[in-house]
């Protein structure tokens, strides 16, 4: 199954509109393609009490994993501060932590800012020589 990039990467902007950053500002879209071909989105949100913030790509990781799915083929992120023109998101550490828990090093990852703008990488360029759950099982 190919993976329909524009869609995806449409889904994450639909989700950015959902994004609560009253903070910073940086309003973060994601969509996750699950093996089966659903799409779950999520978006970033913000809390006074910075530490409990939670990334759009872990609220999508999160949602997905708690719907019983664990195996992924693709995730797009868009995003930034409202004048992000230039703007290329990049998942923070926590969050290619917490991918490398479910997903292949191969799992394909836009980086967009539109549908026609966006870089191609895999979590394994992400997070090279991360530790995941092989290593404690
Ligand atoms: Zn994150």
């Amino acid at each position: 199954m190919k993976v329909d990039e524009q869609a995806l990467i449409r889904a994450a902007l639909a989700a950015r509109n959902n994004a609560y950053a009253p903070y910073s500002g940086f309003r973060v879209g994601a969509a996750l393609l699950a093996e089966d071909g659903t799409i779950y989105t999520g978006c970033n949100v913000e809390c006074a009490s910075f530490s409990a913030t939670n990334c759009a790509e872990r609220t999508a990781l999160f949602k997905a994993v708690s719907e019983g799915r664990r195996s992924f083929r693709a995730l797009a992120v868009v995003g930034g501060k409202e004048d992000w023109a230039d703007a290329q998101p990049s998942p923070c550490g926590v969050c290619r932590q917490a991918l490398y828990e479910f997903c292949q090093e191969d799992l394909l990852v836009l980086l967009a800012r539109d549908e026609e703008h966006f870089t191609r990488c895999t979590l394994g360029q992400l997070l090279p020589l991360g530790f995941g759950p092989e290593k404690v099982r």
